[in-house]
């Protein structure tokens, strides 16, 4: 049986240019748009995949947001990586239920959520004490706050050291991933993977040379292409617009000894 909407609840209004709202649930309240007004109440106790009208008879679809969804409308600090290498990196660096992970920076936790949602233990250091509060705050919006058991966040300068043995995983977003090379490699269980996602080639380049000089082997570093398409009866074509850029990801496993 489906389960209803309830006050507190995430949802994403779509409407039919494709604009996209994400709004929590709360009884008496009313969601405003130019297109109109709709009563939180008349969402609540529904299931999701309504369509509902405002009162300027413009149509809302009604969701539960995706992580995707989430990730690209919640508040931010720092830049989010997007979903498009979030899930490369998912796959890349192997994060199974139970892995232990090291995450750094955490900025605004849209990778955390990703690694949280594939059943790793994060232990998450970030330099920023607003970030970290804001990717706490995000997490916990979207997973629930039974996530904390998993989730533990510390204010650290990542590349001083990693106070936490045996890890299986070491996930990297800052600028100077290459500084936290030999850290993951005293961290870091024989076969554990190192990734890092690196706006610049130059970046990954310097990263690629840190692991050159460690106990790493089968590095690699790709760039995730996703073109959408456009598909309307006798128009079928890739979309005009793509996203060109947006980082590179880099992954090396640690050699025994
Ligand atoms: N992956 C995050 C975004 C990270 S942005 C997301 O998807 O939301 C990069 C973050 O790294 C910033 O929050 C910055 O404060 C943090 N940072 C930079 N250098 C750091 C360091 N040496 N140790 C820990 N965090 C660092």
């Amino acid at each position: 049986m489906s389960r209803t909407l309830q006050a507190g609840e995430l949802v994403l209004l779509t409407d039919r240019k494709g604009r996209r709202y994400l709004v929590t649930l709360a009884e008496g309240r009313e969601f405003h748009t130019h297109a109109g007004s709709v009563a939180h109440d008349a969402l609540i106790g529904s299931t999701e995949g309504i369509q509902v009208r405002t009162t300027r008879n413009a149509e809302l679809t009604v969701w539960r947001p995706t992580l995707r969804d989430y990730v690209l409308k919640m508040p931010r600090g720092a830049q989010v990586v997007y979903p498009k290498d979030s899930a490369a990196i998912m796959m890349l660096a192997d994060v199974f239920p139970g892995a232990r992970v090291l995450e750094s920076g955490v900025g605004s936790g849209a990778l955390s959520m990703s690694l949280l949602r594939a059943g790793a233990m994060v232990l998450g250091y970030e330099i920023r004490e607003d970030f970290a509060q804001r990717a706490e705050e995000n997490v916990k919006a979207f997973l629930g706050s039974d996530v904390s058991e998993r989730y533990q966040l510390e204010i650290r300068d990542c590349s001083l050291g990693i106070d936490a043995n045996e890890l299986d995983r070491v996930v990297l977003d800052l600028p100077e991933p290459w500084k936290v090379v030999p850290h993951a490699a005293a961290s870091l269980h024989p076969g554990g993977i190192l990734a890092a996602y690196t706006p610049s080639i130059v970046q990954a380049v310097q990263l690629r040379e840190a692991c050159e000089a460690g106990p790493w082997a089968a590095a690699s570093t790709v760039e995730i292409l996703h073109r959408g398409w456009h598909i309307k009866e006798d128009a079928v074509r890739p979309e005009h617009r793509m996203v060109g850029h947006t980082g590179f990801v880099t992954t090396a496993r640690r050699l025994a000894g």
